[in-house]
């Protein structure tokens, strides 16, 4: 399927500065190829109706010379599928011409023929019946037309057609003035045309969209996309369709009051129509231009393209297309100072406008009422001049109102567009942040993990290296206060402990003494045992003397075969029965060395504390003299020292 380019219907909303235009009724439409889903012509007529819609792309009026030929020709051999695609070919050509009632006709004929309406055939006569609608001013049923046509062409998954549903219904939003619904339309179909990469397809959409962009003011990408479109059409000589898009433009331009390129823009207008053969359109061109010297105040130029104009001027089925052209003549007659002239034209701008809706044609009333006043001026009626413009200013107030509407619409697409671009942004920022911040997280406990497996790990190194240094320290204690070969305390700490119990025992004035004893004879176990068997006697001798020790007393190996016996709260004489118990024991104790027996005996003297003899060194030689006297009268004793 293919269309033509549609200009928009001119109307009071955007035409205040730029008064005519008769491009209205250029509402373009054709259509061309179809794959038939439900229903399809006869193979020999694909020929022909791919020729029709070749032809259509040149100039829609060739398609439809050839399609009344090949009605006329070979109707007898067509099926009724055959004649209705033909017939709707026909409808489409004419609508696009601007020719209604013709079409309304063709399409009655189709109808007649009981074509199935959800077919593509169907849908395309769906869509030129709704155009038509929408012409003649009824755009709800326009719609409802649309919406059908929507709905077979997604039932059908052809998306040309339904490209083509969306763009008319976009087209029909935009002569309504709703031109966020419009944009969103347009929308929808240029999204469904990408998709099918038709570029001649998409080129129609940019003209129609550059004139929906342009009803909103928006004229930068109303230029643009009426450009591309432009560009297109010129390169591949379509002509027909560059010629409306290119009046578009000259329109923009007109209305930005860039009259150097509007011109330059009519002559490109004028120069299409030659290559073209299209005279009837180049009352366009004129018009354009005598309008666009009308406003840079060449009036000269402008009454002679005014001129040129009504020598060329179509006959109109649209009203309110000739309105624009006839206001000009007005304004014309004025800068002449042909008040007859020009009273009589404002008439016929009353009586044209009279059957529209005056909302919709705001923008004329006011020009209308302007013209009236400055007449009533020129005839000194200043009572009329004056109400005239109260009326007009009350109008423009009205189509301020309207257009700013116009403008919040504009703002409002702009606004949603960038909105929903806006949320997505901030969505994917905020996805990218709480990826980031889970991220974050998650190395911030990797980190924790691992610095408390750290601090766990130096701990239990630690705890390891206190563990050894006080296992070291135990060891190195031991070590110093322990006699190696008998695993009694050592004479170093002996003599301490001693010292220590000895200045409590003073502070408590408590009983204390000591025991030294010495092995008796003992060169000859060395002798007879030798060195290691001597070691071994100390040994057992050792063990068998601290069997009588009690909990505070303490026995230490002062020297070779020498002991100490310290016993806190002990007398001497208490002391004499610990020492005679050993004794007893050394002696009465059997040492077996490399299996020979060893008996011996031990020498024994006792001191303790009193008034007088209260220092550790005077209780250790008088224990001391008393093991010597012991030794003296025959060893084998205890002696108690002298307390003197
Ligand atoms: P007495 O005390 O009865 O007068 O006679 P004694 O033979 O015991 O004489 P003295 O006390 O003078 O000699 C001690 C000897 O003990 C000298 C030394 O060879 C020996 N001796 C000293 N320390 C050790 C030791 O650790 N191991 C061995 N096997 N012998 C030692
Ligand atoms: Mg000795
Ligand atoms: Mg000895």
């Amino acid at each position: 399927m293919k269309k033509h380019v549609r200009t928009s219907k001119e109307t009071g909303k955007t035409t205040l500065l730029f008064t005519i235009f008769a491009s209205v009724f250029f509402m373009c439409f054709s259509l061309n190829s179809h794959s038939y889903t439900l229903d399809s012509p006869s193979t020999w007529m694909q020929v022909p109706l791919n020729k029709i819609d070749e032809l259509n792309k040149k100039d829609p009026a060739l398609a439809l010379a050839f399609s009344k030929k090949l009605f006329d020709r070979h109707q007898q051999k067509m099926t009724d599928f055959d004649k209705a695609s033909i017939l709707s070919k026909m409808a489409q050509h004419n609508y696009i011409l601007g020719h209604y009632n013709v079409s309304q006709g063709l399409l009655d004929q189709a109808y007649a023929l009981k074509v199935d309406l959800t077919t593509d055939v169907g849908i395309s006569l769906l869509l030129t019946q709704g155009g038509i609608m929408d012409e003649l001013g009824n755009s709800e049923q326009a719609m409802v037309k649309y919406s059908l046509a929507a709905k077979y062409a997604k039932a059908n998954e052809n998306s040309k057609m339904l490209a083509d549903s969306y763009s008319y219904m976009a087209y029909s939003y935009s002569i309504n003035h709703k031109d966020t619904q419009a944009l969103k339309y347009y929308h929808q179909a240029y999204l469904q045309l990408e998709q099918i990469g038709d570029e001649l397809d998409l080129a129609y959409l940019k003209a129609e969209m550059a004139n929906a962009y342009s009803l909103t003011f928006d004229d930068i990408n109303a230029i643009k996309l009426a450009k591309e479109a432009s560009d297109y059409f010129s390169k591949h000589q379509y002509y027909f369709d560059e010629l409306f898009v290119q009046n578009l433009l000259a329109k923009i331009y007109l209305r930005k009051k860039d009259y150097q390129k509007a011109e330059v823009t009519y002559l490109r207008v004028i120069e299409i129509i030659k290559k073209t053969n299209k005279k009837e359109y180049i009352y366009l061109a004129y018009l354009g231009l005598a309008n666009t010297y009308h406003h840079s105040q060449q009036h000269d130029k402008a009454r002679i393209f005014w001129h040129k104009y009504q020598e060329q001027q179509p006959h109109y089925e649209n009203p309110s297309a000739k309105i624009g052209a006839i206001i000009l003549e007005a304004k014309l007659a004025l800068s002449d100072h042909n008040i007859t002239a020009a009273i009589d034209t404002l008439a016929r701008v009353e009586a044209t406008l009279k059957p529209l809706d005056k909302q919709n044609a705001l923008s004329w009333y006011v020009q209308l009422f302007d013209l009236q006043a400055e007449v009533a001026v020129l005839k000194k009626d200043f009572q009329t001049a004056y109400f005239k413009q109260k009326e007009a200013r009350a109008l423009l107030k009205d189509y301020y109102n309207a257009e700013r509407e116009t403008i919040r619409s504009k703002y409002k697409v702009m606004f949603d567009t960038d909105q929903a671009i806006l949320t997505n942004k901030l969505l994917e920022q905020d996805k990218a942040l709480n990826k980031a911040a889970l991220d974050n997280a998650a190395q911030q406990q990797q980190l924790q993990n691992m610095i408390i497996i750290i601090i766990l790990l130096f701990v239990l190194v630690l705890f390891y290296f206190i563990y050894r240094q006080i296992l070291n320290s135990k060891a190195l204690h031991k070590i110093a206060n322990t006699d190696t070969l008998t695993e009694l305390a050592s004479r170093r700490y002996t003599f301490i402990y001693a010292q220590k119990m000895l200045l409590q025992a003073i502070n408590a004035k408590q009983q204390f003494a000591m025991i030294i004893f010495d092995v008796d004879h003992f060169k000859q176990v060395n002798d007879s045992f030798g060195h290691a068997g001597g070691d071994i006697a100390l040994k057992e001798i050792s063990s068998t003397a601290n069997e009588y020790v009690r909990a505070h007393d303490i026995l230490g190996r002062i020297g070779g075969e020498e002991f100490l016996l310290i016993l806190p709260e002990a007398s001497s004489a208490q002391a004499y029965e610990i020492a005679e118990r050993i004794r007893h024991a050394i002696e009465h104790k059997v040492i077996i060395i490399n299996s020979k027996p060893l008996q011996i005996t031990a020498s024994f003297g006792i001191s303790q504390l009193t008034d007088k003899q209260d220092s550790f060194n005077q209780l250790f030689n008088n224990a001391d003299m008393a093991l010597f006297q012991a030794k003296d009268q025959g060893r084998n004793r205890t002696v108690i020292a002298n307390e003197t």
